[in-house]
């Protein structure tokens, strides 16, 4: 849940989740549509898709119990190297680091060295003997991702609080690596044309090419390349959607229709029980205002 999505957003999530399904056994026993339900609103859909085929198969091949290797894990959809190694810790408190950002900031500073010059899994196999002091690897792990997003913040580290402050290489050099890295907004202009009919239904299909939702009902959408409109269409509203590095700039327009094309299916406005990602919820909140 909390891959590029923040704590507060996702708490509510997760103590939904963990009320509803205590066990894996519980959450192994619903379908894609249930899982998407209870994530809608939380983006990245795939994720979902991914806890559920883990969590099935973790109930049906592995006896409940994660495996407790790299490699074995791995083979659990969406988990790749980050997602393993946190899991190792976490679970069976194996020696090892999950390399996020935030992990990766705090080497970086810490050398002075930048990032694309580290081989990070070299440096931590290398250095295992300082790094594991302890037998609390789990916290370790834990506290190293903490450290990165409290401490050694990305702007504005909070070097007199450190504990690393006497030795760290970047706070005494008077040659600082550049570690701040600001987010590429890349605006993109859509038109998005959407069949409504006089019974409160918009038309949504799945064969959209739009990368960002491939796989979910949407209205037609293309991208406005120049500002020509067939006059059948109604312009409804001009508005701004923002996913992830994406600014979308939307023109929406409608048309009142009894047919729709082949790959169409009509949804009610009014239709909650559906999944619906937020997306498309925000564009039947716009159509809703036609009635
Ligand atoms: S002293 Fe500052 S820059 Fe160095 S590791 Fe600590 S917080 Fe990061």
């Amino acid at each position: 849940m909390l891959q590029q999505t923040q704590v507060k957003t996702v708490i509510p999530y997760f103590n939904k989740f963990t009320n509803k399904y205590k066990t894996l056994e519980s959450l192994s026993k619903i379908n894609e549509n249930q899982i998407l339900k209870l994530w809608e609103g939380l983006g990245y859909y795939r994720r979902a898709k991914n806890l559920l085929a883990t969590v099935k198969l973790l109930v049906e091949v592995y006896n409940s119990k994660l495996p407790n290797n790299l490699k074995e894990i791995k083979k659990l959809p969406g988990v790749g190297d980050y997602t393993g190694n946190a899991l190792l810790g976490f679970i069976h408190n194996y020696p090892t680091i999950a390399i996020d950002g935030n992990v990766k900031r705090v080497f970086s500073r810490y050398l002075n060295k930048m990032e694309s010059r580290i081989n990070f899994v070299k440096l931590i196999d290398s250095n295992k003997k300082n790094l594991f002091v302890t037998n609390r690897n789990s916290d370790f792990v834990e506290a190293l991702m903490e450290f990165g997003a409290l401490i050694c913040k990305p702007k504005d580290p909070k070097c007199s609080k450190c504990c690393l402050n006497k030795s760290c290489r970047y706070l005494k050099s008077s040659n600082k690596i550049e570690t701040f890295k600001k987010r590429k907004i890349k605006v993109m202009n859509y038109n998005i044309f959407c069949f409504v009919s006089k019974k409160k239904q918009i038309a949504l299909t799945k064969e959209n090419e739009i990368k960002f939702l491939k796989n979910f009902n949407l209205p037609l959408m293309k991208e406005m390349k120049n500002n020509s409109v067939n006059k059948d269409w109604k312009f409804l509203k001009n508005y701004k959607n923002s996913i992830s590095n994406l600014s979308l700039n939307i023109n929406l327009y409608y048309k009142f229709s009894k047919k729709i094309p082949k790959s169409y299916n009509w949804y009610s406005l009014n239709d909650n029980k559906e999944f619906i990602p937020s997306f498309t919820k925000r564009i039947f909140n716009q159509v809703s205002t036609l009635f």
